[in-house]
């Protein structure tokens, strides 16, 4: 007989969290501490959405998206999740650049960036000055028709060069553009300059064992391999939720799957207004990507002078199209030392990340598939031997992921990894005013992207959630007292 992934589940909970992304698992943890009976559901026979990791034969552990995140993931997960945690998170101190126009390495902060700018580049230090206060200021209020290239025509006009040490990053981190709102580039720009680029110690892989206790402790009740299909509600109102062929109550359901499939897959577009519908199909999604993940021979160590992460490229501008294009031109790095996994194999690890359109993969033959991800394996192979000399030789494993990839392990419309454009966040925000009990908490609007973005956007929304729920049981007491 199958398995029952849903033994002993209720029949009722105060909240449903649909999706154990970053978002989804702050949600759920920070709504049982506060006491109310919380169910998880993951379609993934694994917790953590992208925030995943995958080992292979030989004792190699590949983490996906552990690449980078500002300093303000401290405080959020001392916050949110555990002292433990937090104290995990580690500075990685050499972000390399090299591309046709400058080869650089850098703390990633502000003092760091201003004394490149201002000795290196000959940027007037008041340009610098106001470049960096005006972006700081930032946020959700701010004009969104602003583009990020008329921020940096603004501070730096012409010079092509300074914005591909500004942009470069954030691209790869968001996957905003220069055609994106500045807000959406200025926010977590400035993120990452307060004290540059943080990593967690450990891997992925302890990282959401250690969110998975946390959540144990606090009552969550957890369940993987449940497929959510439906979010069922009585006129406005949220009512329940149908997965692995059950009903399962709610008197509220956060969706941690992406926003598009939230409202016209999971709900369905005749239970909103028009015009929040017309809204909705208009957000954009955000790009996918590709990553090639390799791993050197047990006893090989790479000297840590190469970089922790290095942004790599041969295009001679930095364009958006160049950055998607399947004729690849840019290449972030991410080497994994020792370090990384104290408690595992001593291993040296590179993965190499580059964004990507879901179309260039989506509509190949099975042969012409496995023949791209054979020929983005061994272009970025041969991409590296600049970096790790003799790289053929070293490695002992080599294997690509694509958007398709990405789709499959998180039913992300397309493969998104970052979630919708900007304009998503505003039908994100405005899905509670359609349907009472209906959140969505997930990457959206560029800016809730990312393991920063994501879990602060879980915070908020758990937040919410507590207000109607309080709400909701105050009501009932002033009908009972009455
Ligand atoms: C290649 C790559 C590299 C990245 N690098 C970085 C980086 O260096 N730094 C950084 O900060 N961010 C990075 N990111 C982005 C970051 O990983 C994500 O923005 C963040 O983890 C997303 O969290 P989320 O809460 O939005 O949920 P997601 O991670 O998108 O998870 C959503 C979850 O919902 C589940 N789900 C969906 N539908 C259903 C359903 N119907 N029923 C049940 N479950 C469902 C999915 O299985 C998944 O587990 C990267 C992303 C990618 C793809």
């Amino acid at each position: 007989m199958p398995k029952d992934f849903l033994k002993d589940v209720q029949e009722e909970y105060d909240v449903v969290v649909i999706g154990s992304g970053l978002a989804g698992l702050t949600s759920a943890n920070l709504l049982a501490s506060n006491g109310y009976r919380v169910l998880l559901l993951e379609q993934h026979y694994k917790l953590g959405g992208m925030a995943t990791w995958f080992k292979r034969p030989g004792g190699h552990i590949f983490d996906i998206s552990l690449h980078g995140f500002p300093y303000g993931m401290v405080k959020s997960c001392r916050r949110y999740w555990t002292r433990e945690i937090a104290d995990s998170i580690v500075q990685l101190e050499h972000i390399r650049f090299d591309n046709p126009m400058f080869s650089l390495t850098t703390t990633f902060n502000r003092a760091d960036f201003t004394t490149l700018l201002v000795d290196q580049f000959n940027v007037a230090p008041e340009a610098v000055e106001g470049f960096f206060t005006k972006a700081r200021k930032m946020d959700f209020q701010d004009d969104q028709k602003l583009t990020t290239r008329e921020l940096f025509d603004e501070f730096f006009p012409g010079r092509e060069d300074v914005i591909r040490l500004l942009m470069e990053p954030i691209t790869y981190a968001n996957g905003s553009t220069l055609e994106d709102p500045a807000i959406s580039y200025g926010i977590v720009f400035s993120n990452f300059m307060s004290k540059g680029v943080f990593t967690f110690q450990g891997g992925t892989d302890r990282l959401i064992h250690l969110m998975e206790e946390e959540m144990k402790r606090n009552g969550v009740d957890i369940r993987i391999r449940c497929n959510v299909e439906k979010i069922h509600c009585q006129g406005r109102q949220i009512q329940a939720v149908e997965v692995n062929g059950r009903k399962i109550k709610a008197k509220a359901v956060v969706s941690n799957a992406n926003l598009k499939s939230t409202v016209f897959n999971l709900v369905g577009e005749q239970h909103f207004d028009h015009d929040f519908v017309e809204s909705a199909k208009a957000v954009r999604l955000n790009n996918s990507s590709t990553q090639v993940y390799m791993a050197l021979k047990p006893d090989d160590l790479i000297d840590e002078s190469t970089g922790d992460l290095l942004f790599s490229s041969t295009a001679p501008v930095f364009q958006t199209e160049l950055l998607l294009s399947r004729d690849i031109t840019s290449r972030t790095y991410s080497f994994y030392y020792p370090r990384t996994r104290p408690q595992a194999c001593p291993r040296c690890l590179i993965v190499s990340s580059t964004n990507a359109n879901y179309d260039d993969w989506a509509h190949l033959s099975e042969e012409e598939y496995e023949a791209s991800k054979q020929n983005l394996v061994d272009t970025t192979l041969d991409a590296l031997d600049k970096y790790v000399p003799n790289i053929r030789e070293r490695v002992d494993h080599a294997e690509a992921s694509t958007p398709l990839t990405f789709k499959h392990y998180t039913q992300h419309i397309a493969g998104a990894s970052f979630g919708t454009k900007f304009e998503g966040l505003q039908v994100s925000f405005d899905l509670p005013k359609q349907i009472e009990g209906l959140y969505h908490a997930g990457s959206v609007g560029i800016i809730m992207s990312g393991w920063l973005g994501a879990m602060n956007y879980g915070r908020m929304v758990a937040s919410d959630v507590d207000h109607l729920l309080m709400n909701k049981s105050s009501r009932t007491t002033e009908k009972v007292g009455s």
